[in-house]
């Protein structure tokens, strides 16, 4: 059924955008997508061949070659009215994404608003591309360095963000002067064309951007292999982003990773308990517990943990879950049943292992999940070592700063952490030792157009938003001129 009680319907798209081109598959096949609150199937998608996705790159090269010798105001100004348009479609791109996705409807006009925060402050970048200028040993010569776009790029990215993940990807790219091929989520393509669709009406240049839906297994080798492609980036699992880094070798790709984490938040004995119960609110169950930067373990000194407790499961009973069109619901279904089975695997291997619900016990209808509390938890405990991608809060319980330091950082993960105490000392002492690319005092928050973000170990490599955001579509040229008379 498709979405209803848009005042644009013609957001809503069905067909791939190939070179400029709205388009079925010339294989004929399509893909249903459905709206995890109800199992409803929402509509199809086309699902792109090989043969496609080779057209939307070429069409991205040829675009990109004019696209580049435009002026950053230029470019900037398109950017902007993207902008705007996105804004002013804000109640239908969120009512689209809330039934793909399933997040309620008051968060995903937030992620409206974020994901069009990429496309104003990249045109602003795009006027500060500034090189600079060397004075080398010679006294003949100068070098210049020059910051040129990358040239044709590739996107892969996520359904928990549909809309976001774009943004923060193909805004630098534009505003650098590159074209960019996206393939967003299966689960999630229809958020992405509604993207496309005002795209074209902020004037963006045909095939500058294309949307090509389907099959990862399909669409991804041809990215990778691609030499036109020169560079990839990529939202999603540390599984699927080592697959790709392998598969990109052979063309030398440059590639930006945002991969998994296991996000460490600790509440210090110091800590102003309210301040720590709202920031592990927040960044435990935003979008359900299906962020990268959810908190995973809430590690919590034993002199404020039955406090901590006792608050959060209060604050927790208080979720409603439930469809997140309903604007009483504060919390959506989960993507899908893998996703449902994942939690109550995490939830019964805690329980085996010596954990207790503090909480209600976790109840399933559907893909709805009740949060839950548990207290006890240890290492020894999957929700421990594994992202649990749900509402689950698992409380550990510390003594000391070393003890919860070493804790935290025992992970192979590095992307968000937090920490909560009103000692400021100790706040740089943590601040500083935390192995995170992300670190949020006394806030359950760190996603900002303005900052970099981005993790390290297998969280990934590179930044997004912030100044670095655009050097990742950037190559620097050295330019010596010799011979200079003085
Ligand atoms: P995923 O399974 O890795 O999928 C991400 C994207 O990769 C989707 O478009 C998916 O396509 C595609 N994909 C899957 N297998 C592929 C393959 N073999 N070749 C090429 N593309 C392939 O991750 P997810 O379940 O969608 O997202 C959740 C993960 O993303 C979590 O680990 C989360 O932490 C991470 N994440 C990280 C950040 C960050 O900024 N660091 C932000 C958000 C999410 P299909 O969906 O069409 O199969």
């Amino acid at each position: 059924m498709p979405i209803s009680g848009l005042s644009d319907p013609s957001l809503f798209r069905e067909q791939a955008l190939i070179g400029g081109s709205w388009t079925d598959s010339t294989s004929g096949k399509t893909l249903s997508v459905d709206n995890p609150a109800t199992g409803e199937i929402i509509g199809t998608i086309p699902a792109c061949t090989a043969a496609e996705t080779e057209k939307a790159i070429a069409a991205a090269d040829s675009a990109q070659k004019r696209w580049k010798t435009r002026t950053p105001d230029e470019r900037a100004a398109i950017l902007m009215k993207w902008y705007d348009l996105i804004l002013a479609s804000l109640d239908d791109l969120a009512t689209i994404m809330t039934v793909e996705q399933g997040k309620v409807l008051a968060e995903a006009k937030g992620e409206v608003k974020y994901a069009a925060s990429f496309l104003r402050w990249f045109a602003e970048e795009a006027r500060r591309m500034d090189g600079t200028i060397i004075t080398p040993p010679q006294r003949d010569r100068r070098v210049l360095v020059l910051k040129q776009p990358v040239g044709t790029t590739a996107a892969i990215t996520p359904w928990n963000f549909p809309l976001a993940m774009i943004t923060r990807k193909c805004a630098p790219a534009f505003a650098a002067g590159c074209s960019m091929v996206i393939k967003p989520s299966e689960l999630t393509p229809y958020s992405a064309l509604a993207l496309a669709v005002l795209a074209e009406r902020a004037g963006l240049p045909s095939g500058l951007l294309s949307i090509v839906t389907g099959e990862a297994k399909e669409i991804g080798p041809v990215l990778t292999a691609s030499p036109t492609v020169r560079k990839l980036s990529f939202t999603g699992s540390t599984h699927v982003g080592a697959l790709l880094m392998e598969q990109s070798a052979s063309t030398i790709k440059r590639l930006s990773l945002e991969l998994g984490g296991n996000a460490p938040l600790l509440v210090f004995d110091d800590a102003d308990l309210e301040t720590a119960v709202a920031g592990a609110m927040g960044s435990k169950f935003r979008n359900s517990g299906q962020t990268c930067v959810c908190s995973n373990r809430i590690l919590v000194q034993s002199g404020i943990h039955d406090r901590f407790v006792a608050r959060i499961t209060e604050e927790v009973a208080k979720l409603k879950v439930g469809n997140g069109l309903d604007p009483k619901n504060t919390m959506g279904p989960l993507i899908n049943d893998a996703a449902v089975a994942k939690i109550r695997a995490h939830v019964e291997d805690a329980l085996s292992h010596g954990a207790r619900y503090a909480s209600a016990p976790l109840s399933t209808d559907g893909r709805f999940v009740t949060p839950v509390v548990l207290e006890g938890v240890t290492s020894a405990m999957r929700v421990s070592c594994e992202e649990t991608f749900g509402p689950v809060l698992p409380v550990f319980k510390f003594e000391t700063e070393e003890e919860a330091v070493t804790l935290a950082n025992s992970t192979p993960f590095g992307l968000a952490s937090y920490f909560f105490t009103t000692d400021v000392s100790r706040a740089w002492r943590v601040g500083e030792a935390l192995d995170f690319g992300m670190v949020g005092l006394n806030t359950g928050s760190v996603s900002m157009e303005s900052a970099p973000f981005g993790g390290i170990k297998q969280s990934g490599l590179g930044r997004e938003g912030g100044h670095p955001g655009i050097d990742e579509f950037l190559e620097l040229k050295s330019f010596h001129m010799a011979g200079l008379k003085f």
